[in-house]
């Protein structure tokens, strides 16, 4: 499906919304907080670095944008327990939730197989699939006493064809893909959730510099620049899409 880079949102997009960012404290996930709350959003911003995600609820608040909230949760210790209080949390403090951008992520490391260590590809695996699989079905309630929730699971282009070297991470991406495909299918009788994946493409981010140290970061585009395919997808206007696969740009070339 073609990217929306296009996209004209409209200024009260997604008013009266309450949308869960998680990795909300840099990067991409801080642009699309800011983006969502200032078309209206409430944004709950969870991230595992607090100082962040303060900076980040002040620059909300300094915009004039809806109070948001703060949930502090790192993926890597993060139990099933702990989605399940998060959820009633939100439950007594919200009643519901309108949307869930699954956007944290952990590049791990680009290395040969053979050099991979266990741990780090437990923790990537932690981080990036099978945390925001068990804090999806924790949330699932809350999300169908929405009238329109959309869920976004950030991929990646090597969550759809493998390349060398980037072992937990491009398997991690790929599971991301066809949990998806999975979800979106048990949900295809309840439109009222949906469920896709997000590529956000090259951006000029800490993970991009890390993965491409000898990138010049100016050739690519912002966080910021790739948001109106996250508000398409997160708001009313990509109602009835789910089980889509989904680019935030068009590719580098
Ligand atoms: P980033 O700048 O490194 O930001 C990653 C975010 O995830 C940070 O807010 C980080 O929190 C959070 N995070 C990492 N580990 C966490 C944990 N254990 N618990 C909770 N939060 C955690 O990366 P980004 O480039 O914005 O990436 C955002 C998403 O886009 C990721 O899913 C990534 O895989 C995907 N992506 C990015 C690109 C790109 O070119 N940038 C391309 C394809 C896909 P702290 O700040 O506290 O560490």
């Amino acid at each position: 499906m073609s990217c929306k880079i296009d996209y004209q949102p409209a200024p009260n997009l997604l008013e009266n919304r309450i949308v869960l960012v998680t990795g909300a404290g840099e990067g991409i996930g801080r642009a699309a907080a800011l983006s969502y709350a200032q078309h209206g959003a409430t944004v709950i911003l969870l991230g595992r670095t607090i100082a962040k995600l303060e900076r980040v609820y002040d620059e909300i608040e300094a915009a004039g944008g809806p109070q948001p909230a703060i949930f502090p949760l790192n993926f890597e210790g993060a139990t099933l327990k702990d989605f399940h209080d998060m959820a009633e949390t939100l439950d007594k403090e919200f009643g519901r939730l309108d949307g869930l951008l699954h956007n944290a992520g952990l590049l791990g490391r680009i290395t040969p197989f053979e050099q991979y260590n266990p741990e780090l590809w437990q923790q990537v695996m932690q981080v990036n699939i099978n945390g925001p699989i068990w804090m999806t079905q924790a949330l699932l309630p809350l999300l169908q006493e929405s009238e329109d929730a959309s869920v976004i699971f950030t991929s990646s282009s090597v969550g759809r064809k493998g390349r060398a070297y980037w072992g937990a991470y491009s398997v991690s991406k790929f599971a991301t893909e066809g949990f998806v495909e999975v979800l979106a299918d048990e949900l295809a009788n309840q439109p009222n959730v949906r469920v896709n994946t997000l590529n956000p493409g090259a951006t000029r981010t800490q993970m991009r510099r890390t993965a491409y140290p000898g990138e010049d970061p100016f050739t690519l585009r912002t966080p910021e620049d790739i948001m109106p395919t996250y508000l398409w997808l997160m708001g009313p206007d990509s109602a009835g899409t789910s089980g889509q696969k989904l680019d935030a740009q068009p590719p580098k070339v």
